[in-house]
């Protein structure tokens, strides 16, 4: 059974969001400040604005609408599993180094987070982020600087570091999944995403940071790997590193929490699939445009989608 045939498909961006515009108008707005049911349509935001309260319902998020072509399914339950706090409380996140001196670590939660990083650090707080630590590494003439953000679950850590992820990079192995380039190594572990970074990539700091990036991961990921709602996909087509993870809700609805996305490239055309994940049980006649899968991955039967 081919997982495409079951989507709905649109021929331009203008097509996909006209489309969701007419499901959305069918199945009805009730705004989520008062409970009213009037709303304006405002195009040039593709939102609803409340007739009574002005508070504005989006229909479609910016993200999903960046390709040609969308292909939609849902998750009916949440299937991701906590694996709990992997650290012990107390144990330093920062393993020691031969030859380099370590700092005492400075920490972070989300009050102040927009110190250290500033405008980054909305979208880490948008995946449910709680403290972020970082330490330094020094010789005479080096440093290597280390931030380990922690999150609440390994998913969250997953979302943070697909947002940063480069289309085009080295990737690796370690831990659940890593990036580098020679100054850097960005890596998840478990519910921790790590940053660790050099102004000198040389012969003696490479191997260390490579060092510092084993021995946290050893500490930390405790036989975490890849996401597995990502092996729902279909494997024809699809493109290498580009599985992200949003949590927002999506097309305004809040009973559609967050979704899970992978790039395709098929037949000279690029495309994304989505599974949406929230719990379809409180929303008859959605399934008019997305075709659920349970929690096993299989298509559940409805009617076909493109009409
Ligand atoms: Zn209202």
């Amino acid at each position: 059974m081919n997982i495409f045939s079951f989507t709905a498909h649109f021929d331009s961006e203008e097509a996909c969001r006209t489309h969701f515009k007419k499901e959305r108008d069918e199945i009805g707005v009730v705004c989520k400040e008062c409970g009213h049911t009037q709303h304006y349509w405002i195009k040039s935001r593709w939102s609803y604005e409340c007739k009574n309260c002005r508070s504005r319902t989006s229909l479609i998020s910016g993200t999903i609408m960046q390709t040609r072509f969308a292909f939609l399914l849902i998750i009916l339950t949440s299937i991701s599993i906590y694996f709990g706090n992997a650290q012990s409380p107390g144990s330093s996140l920062f393993p020691q180094i031969t030859d380099w001196k370590l700092s005492e670590p400075r920490i972070w939660g989300p009050h102040n987070l927009y110190t250290p990083i500033n405008g980054a650090a909305d979208m880490f707080l948008s995946y449910n982020f709680e403290e972020m630590q970082a330490a330094d590494y020094s010789t005479d003439s080096n440093y290597i600087s280390v931030e380990v953000y922690r999150h609440k679950t390994p998913i969250d850590a997953f979302g943070a570091y697909s947002q940063e992820r480069p289309d085009r990079d080295i990737y690796s192995d370690i831990g659940v999944q890593a990036y580098s380039e020679d100054t850097y190594i960005h890596l998840l572990a478990n519910r921790y995403y790590i940053k660790i970074r050099t102004a000198n990539s040389d012969d003696k700091s490479r191997p260390a940071m490579e060092r510092i990036a084993a021995q946290q991961v050893e500490m930390l990921n405790k036989g975490t790997s890849f996401p597995k709602e990502f092996a729902y996909f279909p494997k024809e087509g699809r493109v290498p590193f580009t599985e992200r993870y949003i949590n927002e809700n999506i097309f305004g609805y809040s009973f559609l929490h967050s979704s899970y996305e992978v790039s395709y490239q098929l037949n000279d055309k690029s495309y994304v699939l989505f599974i949406l994940q929230g719990d379809l049980t409180t929303k008859p006649g959605i399934e008019a445009f997305i075709t659920p899968i349970d929690t096993t991955g299989t298509l559940m039967p409805v009617r076909p989608s493109v009409r």
